[in-house]
Formats: C-alpha cells, structure tokens, sequence
C-alpha cells in the first residue's frame, strides 16, 4: 500500500516537541498519524490527525492505540516495550523494535550491549540495588570519584550525580543503577545515524554540544564539530557499527565523550529523533525528521550533507519563573540574520524546562556560535505572573 495520500496510518508514541516536528514532514508528505500522549496540551495536539490522551507506559493503552495504526514509531523511549513486542507478533510495523527499545531504557543493559559488541564506553560497574554501593566502597571495588547513574528513566541529566565523597551518597536512590569512571572531557560530540528497513545507512556530520554547566543540559550544538577529521570519521565509524549491531530501524543519535587524552568513549544512544539534531531543518539537504521517515517507510535515505554551517541554541525556562510562557526578545532576534526560533507550544514554562530553540546560520561556524551566544543573551523564557 502506498502511505503518501493513503489511509496508511503512522502512529507517533509521545506527543512533545520531537513529535512536532516529525508532524511538520508528515503533512509535508501528506501521511496520516496517530499520536498519543498524557498531556492534552501537548505540542502534537496540532498537526496530527487524530491524537489522543492516554500513559505511555500502560499496556493497554499503547496496545490498543497501537492496534490502530498500520507502523508506531517513537519520539520518547519511556513507552511500555511489552505492548510493542505484543504488537510485533500481530504484524504491526514498530520501528524502534521493542528489541532495541528493551536494550535502551536500561542503562545497565545499554553498557553490557557496548562491551559485548566492542563499542568502546566508559568502564562501570552495576548494582541490582543502589545500598550496594557503600559495601563495594568499603571492599574497595569502588573509588570515588565516579559518576552514579540510574539504571531506569535518565533524562536530561536528571538520574545522574556526580560522587565525589561519602557525603554525595546520601538520598541516592536505592534502585538498579550504573556507577561509572568520572571521564576527562574535552568536548561532547554527537552522531545522528539513519538506518532504512532495506539496511540502508546514512550519517550527519559530528556535531559538538556544550554543556549548561549548572543544568546539565545542552545549551548550543554546533555543526560541524570543531574537531579533527580523523576524530570525527572514527566517530561516525563507531555510530555505524552500533545501528548494525542494534539491527536498528529509523534514526539512532549516538552520543560520546571526547576525553583529554583524545579517545571516543559512547555515552548513550537514543533510537529516534534527538536534539541534537534541529540544525538538520535549516542546515541539511534532509532534515532529521524527514531521514526518519524515510528510514522507517523503506524510502532511499535523504542527503545528508549540510548546506550551511550552524549552531542550535536550546531555549529553556529562566529560573525562577514558573507559569504562563513569555518569550522576551523575539523581535531582537528576528533582526539578527540567519536566525530561525522554534516555539514548541508548551503553554506553562519552568525552570530549565525545553520550550523552543533557536537555529542559528552563517558562513563559518565560528561566526555562527558567536550569533548565538547574542541570542542567548537577547532572548528570554520567563513568565509575567510568577
Ligand atoms: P542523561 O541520560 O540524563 O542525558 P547522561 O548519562 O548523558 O544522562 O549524563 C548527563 C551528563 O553528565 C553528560 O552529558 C556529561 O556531561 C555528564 N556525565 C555523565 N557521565 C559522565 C562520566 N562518566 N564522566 C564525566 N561526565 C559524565
């Protein structure tokens, strides 16, 4: 059957900005989609048509929902895999497979992936339970510092906590979680890989995301990176080797450290459109959203070189203002040229909270990040009754 001008339906887990954004290229190709997710006001309230209200991570819900659609993709990987792999086996297309999906919601499994398949990561350990921890100390099959992470639900930085002393210990949550080397950096980088149902695959240029130190959170990407070349076709080569190795359909954002000493370490992957990918809507000859479409649809995967260098600046909530979104600014931005803001709808904003972002292009990225470093400081997400 074919999906352009069809009754094929797409059905999209998660209905925030990401999803947004796929939305724009579905009506692009005019395909139709199902969406769901918790919050009536989410940004894919518009766009799709038909969305609905509903927990990701019930059974039943996604089951049903799923039902109704003819392929389910993913723009959160916090949805019940269960319903997938149920789905599956009814001949629902789900791309990414519940498989894949099982392997990313567990960061302990996430790592055992990395070393079973020679993906080089940052050494760890796991415990069923975060009391373990002391113990291993005290054995001394631990040192400080390391980094703790959450095994379950890591999400912006949340669910991590740097360890440097007993002191850091307390309040850690007693659950299955990871502790990890503190690594050196030198920079944060990023690979977008598209992997097509026909084993098709593309990469993006590496892209560089600096870090909100307070946050923990990305506040630009930069592409390309500002790295060697021989960094980033090593880089590439690694994100590569991991869709095949996952047997991944659509797209995989493969996140590493650079550390001080040079060496590519993977953090984390994510199996659907990513943040750090946006620059792609201005910068490349496809978009991130649209390579996964086409990666998910069979389609021959997009170009994706960039036509242009350029920096993505996330718009997140100022602190200390919680409420009914303002964005101050805007007007000042618009006057600054090659800039493009996304404004993902969210009604209420809060602290540190992803309400927009902002694309930035010009003729060198040295140019371009200097732009918008004069965005960041003209615009601001604050709210006027807070
Ligand atoms: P999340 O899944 O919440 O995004 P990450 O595992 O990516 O969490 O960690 C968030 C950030 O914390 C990273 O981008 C990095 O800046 C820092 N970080 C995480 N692990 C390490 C580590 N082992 N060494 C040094 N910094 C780390």
């Amino acid at each position: 059957m074919s999906t352009f001008s069809s009754d094929f339906i797409i059905g999209i887990l998660g209905g925030g900005q990401l999803g947004k954004m796929l939305l724009t290229e579905t009506r692009k190709w005019d395909l139709k989609t199902a969406v769901l997710d918790p919050s009536s006001s989410a940004p894919c309230r518009l766009g799709s048509d038909v969305f609905e209200v509903g927990d990701l991570m019930d059974y039943e819900t996604v089951y049903s929902f799923g039902k109704r659609t003819d392929l389910l993709t993913i723009e959160i990987e916090h949805v019940n895999s269960e319903a997938l792999e149920k789905l599956e086996q009814g001949g629902i297309l789900v791309y990414p497979s519940s498989k894949v999906l099982q392997i990313i919601q567990n960061k302990a499994k996430q790592k055992l992936f990395y070393l079973d398949n020679d993906i080089p990561t940052a050494t760890f350990s796991r415990f069923a339970y975060g009391s373990e921890i002391p113990e291993s100390i005290a054995h001394g099959g631990l040192d400080y510092p390391f980094v703790w992470k959450s095994a379950h639900f890591g999400y912006d930085g949340q669910g991590v906590k740097i360890v440097k002393g007993p002191e850091d210990l307390v309040g850690l949550a007693n659950e299955e979680c990871i502790t990890e080397e503190l690594v050196p950096l030198e920079k944060e980088l990023a690979v977008i890989v598209a992997r097509s149902v026909k084993g098709e695959t593309r990469t993006y240029p590496v892209v560089e995301m600096d870090f909100h130190p307070e946050a923990n959170q990305v506040e630009y990407v930069l592409c390309p990176a500002r790295i060697p070349s021989d960094i980033a076709e090593n880089a590439k080569k690694i994100a590569l080797r991991l869709v095949d190795k996952l047997q991944h359909v659509g797209l995989l954002a493969v996140e590493f450290f650079l550390t001080t000493e040079g060496t590519l370490l993977v953090n984390e992957v994510a199996p659907r459109p990513h943040n750090s990918g946006h620059f792609s809507i201005e910068a490349s000859v496809t978009n991130q959203y649209e390579q996964h479409l086409r990666a998910i649809l069979g389609l021959p995967l997009g170009n994706t070189d960039s036509k242009i260098p350029a920096v993505m600046v996330n718009l997140v909530g100022e602190e200390g203002f919680t409420g009914p979104v303002y964005y101050e600014g805007m007007k000042e931005i618009l006057n600054i040229p090659g800039v493009t803001p996304h404004i993902y709808g969210k009604k209420e904003t809060r602290p540190f909270r992803k309400m927009g972002h902002v694309t930035v292009v010009a003729s060198t990225i040295d140019q371009a990040r200097s732009e918008a470093e004069k965005v960041k400081q003209t615009i601001r997400v604050i709210s006027k009754e807070s």
